[in-house]
């Protein structure tokens, strides 16, 4: 291993951690046992513009097929609040799971 001046090992350098060998994989892992609180939705306030889906970074938000209105799956929600934090008409709000 070389050790740069900086005294950090090359990316390459570094040992193997973890590795993704199966695509899918992630479905396995129900991040939604990691949760505190969960998203709650005022729907008459949505404007349907899917953002929320798009920065969700467990990709469980969906838009529902019948109505057009955005869905999380909660056997992925983790409950980090970032679609709270982009959701520009305030229309999501985090509740305690005790709640
Ligand atoms: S709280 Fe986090 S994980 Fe849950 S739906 Fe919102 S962005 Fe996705
Ligand atoms: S970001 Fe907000 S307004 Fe847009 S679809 Fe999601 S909940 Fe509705």
């Amino acid at each position: 291993m070389t050790i740069r001046q900086s005294g950090t090992p090359k990316w390459k350098e570094l040992a193997l951690g973890n590795a993704v060998l199966v695509p899918g994989s992630s479905r396995h892992n129900r991040t939604g046992d990691w949760r505190s609180s969960r998203p709650i939705w005022k729907l008459e306030q949505c404007v349907k513009c899917g953002v929320c889906t798009v920065f969700c970074p467990e990709g469980c938000i969906a838009m529902r097929r019948a109505d057009a209105y955005p869905e999380a799956d909660m056997e992925y929600c983790k409950g980090c609040g970032i679609c709270v934090n982009e959701c520009f008409t305030g229309c999501i709000a985090m509740q305690e799971e005790k709640e």
